[in-house]
């Protein structure tokens, strides 16, 4: 089984009143991600949807403008992409879809062998999440088409550094 990681396709993030948009690159990024859907579920794998959800006072907010604070339509997936009854939703407050998170338990349950991550912002959230899954020895796969960030020279570095440094497949 191989397991489809979205990471932070939310409203808070991909819509330009968003309160920490990652503007114009976030859109380009919609639709291929809908084509990744599409393949993984005519071949029966699983989609997991990593959803950033903070608590109004989370310490995170020390250094990024307050998002995705739960149970706020900022916090919810964008409109875009459809979310069926059999995907799996992962809540996280940290970089990390691993860190505090019962995704490692989610993935061995569904027998998943590889991981291919999209979505935002391919130097924090993408990045340590194939830190954390290469840790735990999963092959992890990143569709380059299907990432971005705010930051262009930061998510050319990290898309780099998945490649050289954790091992990961850059499709
Ligand atoms: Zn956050």
């Amino acid at each position: 089984m191989k397991a489809l990681l979205i990471i932070d396709m939310l409203r808070d993030f991909i819509y330009e009143d968003g309160a920490l948009t990652v503007g114009q690159v976030g859109k380009a990024i919609i639709e291929p991600i809908k084509a990744k859907i599409e393949k993984f579920r005519e071949e029966g794998n699983q989609i997991f949807y990593i959803c950033d959800n903070h608590a109004k006072d989370d310490r995170e907010f020390d250094m990024f403008h307050p998002h995705c604070i739960a149970d706020t339509p900022g916090a919810k997936i964008i409109d875009e992409l459809e979310v069926r009854k059999e995907d799996k939703i992962i809540k996280k407050r940290r970089y990390s879809a691993f860190f505090g998170t019962d995704l490692d338990l989610n993935l061995r349950e569904k027998d998943v062998e590889e991981l291919y991550l999209v979505g935002v912002c391919t130097n924090i959230c993408v990045l340590y999440t194939a830190a954390d899954a290469r840790n735990l020895n999963y092959p992890v796969a990143i569709y380059k088409d299907c990432v971005a960030s705010f930051d262009n020279e930061a998510h050319e570095f990290a898309l780099k550094e998945a490649g050289t440094t954790l091992g990961c497949t850059i499709l």
